[in-house]
């Protein structure tokens, strides 16, 4: 299939896929990533692209993923734009340079999709209640259209609750990883009652090693 690059549409960046594994990515199978905590270390709002890193076993983990026939979406709350402690601008070199880092050792992504809104935000143009603030679902229902796929053969991986609440409410798998918030989100969870996720991994490398174990069972229909 062709490259889908959809330049210039805010909030939303593809990264073409490469010919010798574009036909494996037609998968109606994706798995969801959060960013901050879960494929990167959480750096606050931090202002400086060099201070964000990918986790180092990120990059196998995306490989495994793609390799398996996933497709690999990452989801993010920027709030930060909003807040004004920094640039949609910064966003997007973060990606870049997320992006070229994974690229060189063979993962990447299918595409980042981010909300820059807040609705206690400074910056009016970024101020309002917005359905793409995770936990609302609107970035994964685009992700959906965008590329066909079926929720419930999903799974979203995060370190908050309102990962696993996005979730659930859009009929996909939800792994808490233990990582960033992953701890006191896990301990307040289980405090609050709220429901469980359908798994809690020690990071996104073990989150990776559970969909994929677990995934050909889930896909006939086993309980998990
Ligand atoms: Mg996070
Ligand atoms: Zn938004």
């Amino acid at each position: 299939m062709n490259a889908r690059v959809e330049e210039g549409e805010r909030g939303i960046e593809h990264a073409p896929l490469r010919g010798d594994d574009a036909g494996r990515s037609e998968s109606a199978r994706a798995v969801f990533l959060d960013r901050d905590g879960t494929l990167s270390e959480d750096v606050g709002y931090a202002r400086d692209v060099t201070a964000y890193r990918l986790f180092p076993w990120a990059i196998p983990a995306l490989r495994a993923l793609r390799q398996a026939g996933y497709r690999v979406i990452v989801i993010t709350n920027q709030s930060g734009v909003a807040r004004g402690y920094f640039t949609e601008e910064l966003v997007r070199q973060v990606h870049h340079r997320f992006e070229n880092e994974l690229r060189r050792y063979g993962a990447q992504w299918d595409a980042v999709y981010y909300c820059p809104h807040h609705p206690e935000g400074v910056v009016a143009a970024y101020r309002r209640v917005c359905s793409c603030r995770k936990p609302a679902t609107g970035l994964v229902e685009r992700a959906q259209r965008e590329f066909a796929l079926d929720l419930r053969q999903c799974v979203f991986v995060g370190d908050k609750y309102s990962d696993i609440q996005l979730a659930h409410r859009v009929g996909a798998r939800g792994v808490l990883v233990l990582t960033g918030h992953g701890r006191e989100e896990w301990a307040r969870s289980q405090r609050e009652g709220w429901p469980p996720p359908n798994h809690v991994a020690e990071n996104l490398w073990e989150a990776v090693r559970w969909i994929l174990h677990y995934g050909s069972e889930a896909e006939r229909g086993a309980t998990l």
